[in-house]
């Protein structure tokens, strides 16, 4: 049995998991409006590559890549592009984002797929750009685009770790996933542990999934031929915490390593993906098919939570809709209670981020209790996953000592929440250092504008320095050459010199004519 490690901290909130994994994965009804944000992903927005009016086949690319971190925007149904405009989505900063409006003409036409033999005969460059060309990302819920993930590693990858963790309360996709869908799992976790050349696969499930665990274990043993034969995919049954899923823990709790601050995964030779996200790779290399659907939880204060197989852009409330939402629900949360967001409204569209919803009221979710002062019984650090101490961060970001918060190792919180969840004061401690955060990135922001102002302005001072320099060297050049051609030139003759030399020509022409004279009349003597 493999040896597990502990990370510090960690709580047991009510996991509320039961309610959603009741009935298998309902594939959710095609809506008549799909709205598609180009903007899905970590890094720079998709480029749409069509117009409104076009008429687009299902899987056809509407967004080009744009940038090195950035994926493909795909029409997750076939129909016509109703409108290209800035739509509201799920999204922390409220704002809107460029989405295209489809509508679908319910035919459900495809475009021409192509799958790939043998994606062993890929190199790791071709691999990544089928992923990139077919919008794979993170489905974990950061959405980083997958192709730059197997990129950028400067070591040799020993462990890949497949996070089937999934330790936020309510939030079940991943659950359901690996119960039904275990052996695409498998395939697609093979797929990313061949292009990463990594010895072995490790599944990180946490033990109050015994179904999940036993799923793949099954797909694992009944996989002959998929995984290379010297190498070793094994199912990891971890303990229940929260937050066992974060990427940071789980490679702790699996391998006892620690990814130093500042640092990535990578720089300790291990490599996460979630399970979900194997799963898509599979699809996208075994069938062509790119990213337009995905697993969503709807949970909550609704009459049937359920797990639904959505496609991209379908709106939220069609899907609430489905579960029966509560009279009492007074908004929705997308995520889950720890780390999720609320929506700003409940027709935003389904993106590739979207791993729950949860519909909530009152009684589910009681408003905030009254704040009062910290009362430093450092609870709060006993809880840190990261090991921080959440009341110094809470006490900088307040007196806005960021550069005291920088120093506590501020960029270090994951912002899981334990902290904010056991604090007898009812402080809310995240909210704080989101603050601390954003305010020391508009910071870094400006100042890396004022340094790029200030570069410009002495780089223009110095161009034109030099060119007053070159100026004042080609005038000096100048003068030289002519000084130069000044002495090398005789002094003007004086009148007296000038009388002389005319004298002398006169004399040298005369001499001239007497010779040339003479030597007409010897000719003649000779023909004579
Ligand atoms: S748990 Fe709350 S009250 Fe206790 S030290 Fe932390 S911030 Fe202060
Ligand atoms: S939110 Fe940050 S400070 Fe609070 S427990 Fe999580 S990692 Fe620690």
């Amino acid at each position: 049995m493999r040896k597990l490690y502990q990370f510090h901290g960690g709580i047991h909130p009510p996991s509320n998991k039961s309610q959603s994994t009741r009935t298998a994965i309902a594939q959710a009804p095609l809506p008549a409006k799909l709205t598609i944000p180009f903007h899905q992903h970590a890094g720079e927005t998709a480029k749409p590559v069509v117009k409104i009016g076009d008429h687009v086949l299902k899987g056809q690319m509407i967004g080009l890549p744009d940038g090195f971190v950035s994926s493909a925007v795909h029409a997750s149904a076939s129909g016509t592009i109703a409108a290209i405009d800035m739509q509201l989505i799920a999204h922390p900063s409220g704002l809107p984002n460029l989405c295209a409006t489809l509508i679908p003409d319910g035919k459900d036409e495809w475009i021409e797929l192509n799958p790939v033999a043998d994606y062993r005969s890929y190199s790791p460059i071709e691999f990544q750009q089928a992923l990139r060309m077919a919008g794979v990302v993170g489905l974990g819920g950061a959405a980083f685009p997958s192709d730059v993930k197997l990129a950028i590693h400067k070591q040799k990858i020993k462990t890949l770790i497949l996070n089937g963790a999934e330790c936020e309360p309510y939030i079940t996709c991943d659950d359901m996933l690996m119960r039904e869908r275990a052996e695409g799992i498998v395939r697609g976790a093979e797929m990313l542990r061949f292009m990463l050349d990594a010895n072995e696969v490790l599944y990180g499930i946490e033990d109050n999934k015994p179904e999940a665990i036993s799923a793949l274990q099954q797909a694992i043993t009944a996989s002959g031929g998929v995984i290379q034969p010297n190498k070793r995919h094994e199912v990891v049954s971890i303990p229940t915490i929260y937050p066992g899923g974060s990427a940071k823990q789980l490679i702790r709790v699996l391998t006892g390593l620690e990814v130093p601050s500042g640092k990535l995964p990578t720089d300790i030779s291990v490599q996460c993906f979630n399970v979900a996200t194997a799963y898509t790779v599979h699809r996208a290399i075994d069938f062509g098919e790119p990213l337009l659907s995905r697993i969503v939880t709807i949970t909550g204060n609704v009459g049937h939570a359920k797990n639904y197989d959505v496609l991209i852009g379908t709106p939220i409330n069609e899907l609430v809709a489905l579960s029966d939402a509560l009279p009492d629900t007074d908004r929705y949360i997308m995520g889950g209670p720890m780390m999720g967001i609320p929506l700003p409204a409940v027709q935003v569209p389904v993106v590739k981020a979207t791993n729950c919803v949860i519909a909530a009221s009152k009684k589910l979710f009681p408003p905030p209790q009254p704040v009062l002062p910290c009362i430093r019984c450092t609870r709060c650090a006993e809880v840190c996953p990261a090991d921080l101490q959440p009341q110094d961060l809470y006490w900088f970001a307040q007196s806005r000592e960021f550069g005291r918060a920088q120093a506590f190792s501020l960029f270090d919180c994951i912002e899981c929440g334990a902290c904010s969840y056991v604090c007898p004061s009812h402080i809310p401690l995240v909210q704080y250092y989101r603050f601390a955060k954003s305010e020391i990135r508009a910071r870094e922001h400006d100042k890396q504008l004022s340094d790029q102002a200030r570069e410009r302005h002495e780089y223009h001072e110095l161009r034109i320095e030099r060119e007053k320099q070159e100026k004042a060297d080609k005038l000096k050049a100048k003068e030289k050459a002519a000084q130069a051609a000044k002495l090398s030139s005789p002094p003007p003759l004086t009148p007296e010199q000038q009388a002389e030399q005319q004298k002398l020509e006169a004399s040298r022409a005369h001499i001239l004519e007497v010779v040339q004279s003479t030597i007409e009349q010897t000719d003649e003597g000779a023909v004579k």
